[in-house]
């Protein structure tokens, strides 16, 4: 292909991704029903069904806003040529090599992060402050953004600098080793994010004795489930909705539970979620998922290969010639179709397996106390009852609240329409 004609599909490929997103957005929002569905009747009364709406569109207002800026800022930096431009000039100044090419891309991950920067403080003090889901401070905030920095410098500068080393080591067959390679990261990550990532952030600490340690013990005994510990983690730091979540492969599984969770529903509700997530552990659905994701990664190395020496790519983004650090660019946004049908596929199975574990704590448990727990976070979190297709399609890793309590209602394992979550559970 032509430089021309890959700088039309470029800017094509952008305009399509931006198109699908927005449609499918303005679906979900017209695709909610005008009154509480019958599901949550008793939970959600019409005025907290109204701040749900209105949180929805406030959320869908901003997020538009922040890609059409996104959206402008790459069709600039792209059709101008700025990026072979500052490139170019880089290069001068460092010397080229592998130096110029962490610098490049660091770079411009940062300026896209200052760009979404405003967003974020609006999202967080503007929105979630008006609606009263937030508790994070400014301080909170900043810390959280400083450490974010100070690990994508370490692994994703890492994993860039090792993935500079194959490409110099093997040419295009640097994507089988580097898969591996990634493989191993995956998993390793999906082992410790909660004992060593997650306490970058956030303070968990062993469920304390009672009540609560108590029904779960014994859920976890009569379930005939090993579990090591359950933790609660300090949520409430930065938002009043509240959660759940699975993780760990082998001895390092742990149930963590957030500690809006805990305070606000009583203990056989908790029970019921911690049955949830005992659910994902006994049908193994992390590892079907990691071995999604390990998928997803290696064909996408895979294609990567096909173009990482395009000098037509590195031209359509206006160099002289072959660019490594634009050939990455370029092939990142290029590939977005690809990308979005990967998560297509990943996103209907983590739902599929949202409602194999919702049938395993109505079965293990109660289906009763798990209904009710869907139905307090959906209120709380003011969730979207239902879900569009094509949002839940590309969107989507949880089915719609509506969708999930049919679901235990007619004792089924599956939806009867793929749809959303509110907080992971
Ligand atoms: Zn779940």
């Amino acid at each position: 292909m032509s430089a021309e004609a890959l700088l039309a599909l470029l800017v094509v490929v952008l305009l399509a991704d931006f198109g699908l997103t927005w449609v499918a957005r303005w679906l979900q929002l017209r695709h909610q029903p005008a009154t509480p569905p019958e599901e949550l009747a008793g939970v959600v009364d019409a005025a907290a069904y109204a701040r749900g709406r209105a949180y929805a569109m406030a959320k869908a207002r901003l997020g538009f806003v922040e890609a059409l800026v996104t959206l402008a800022l790459w069709l600039t930096l792209i059709v101008t040529g700025t990026l072979a431009a500052v490139h170019g000039a880089l290069a001068d100044a460092t010397g080229g090599g592998w130096w110029t090419t962490l610098l490049f891309l660091g770079g411009v991950a940062l300026a896209f992060d200052l760009v979404g920067l405003p967003f974020a403080i609006a999202r967080t003090f503007g929105i979630e402050a008006r609606f009263g889901f937030n508790t994070t401070t400014v301080a909170t905030f900043v810390r959280d953004r400083l450490t974010g920095y100070a690990l994508a410098i370490v692994l994703g500068g890492g994993l860039l600098a090792l993935l500079l080393a194959s490409i110099d080591a093997w040419g295009t067959a640097f994507w089988l080793p580097y898969a591996a390679l990634a493989a191993v990261v995956v998993v390793l990550l999906a082992t410790f994010q909660t004992s060593v990532l997650l306490p970058l952030f956030n303070k968990l600490t062993p469920l304390p004795d009672g009540e609560l340690r108590h029904a779960i013990a014994d859920y976890v005994r009569g379930a005939g489930f090993r579990l090591e510990n359950t933790y609660v983690m300090d949520g409430s730091k930065r938002s009043t909705k509240a959660g759940a979540f699975f993780s760990g492969l082998g001895r390092q599984k742990k149930v963590v539970l957030l500690d809006t969770l805990v305070e606000r529903h009583p203990p056989d509700e908790v029970v019921a979620v911690v049955a949830h997530e005992v659910g994902h552990a006994r049908l193994r659905h992390l590892p079907w998922l990691l071995l999604g994701n390990v998928a997803s990664v290696t064909l996408t190395l895979f294609f990567l290969s096909l173009v990482v020496d395009s000098a037509a790519l590195s031209r359509a983004l206006g160099a002289d010639g072959r660019v490594l650090a634009l050939n990455l660019l370029a092939f990142g946004l290029l590939f977005t179709p690809v990308t979005t049908a990967i998560g297509v596929l990943l996103n209907a199975l983590s739902r599929r397996f949202e409602v194999q574990a919702d049938a395993f704590a109505a079965r293990s448990h109660s289906p009763a106390a798990m209904i009710a727990t869907l139905r307090r976070l959906s209120h709380d979190a003011l969730a979207d009852p239902t879900a569009h297709p094509l949002y839940a399609w590309l969107f989507l890793t949880h089915p719609a609240p509506v969708d999930r309590i049919r679901a235990i209602a007619a004792g089924a394992d599956e939806p009867t329409t793929p749809a959303r979550g509110a907080a992971p559970v």
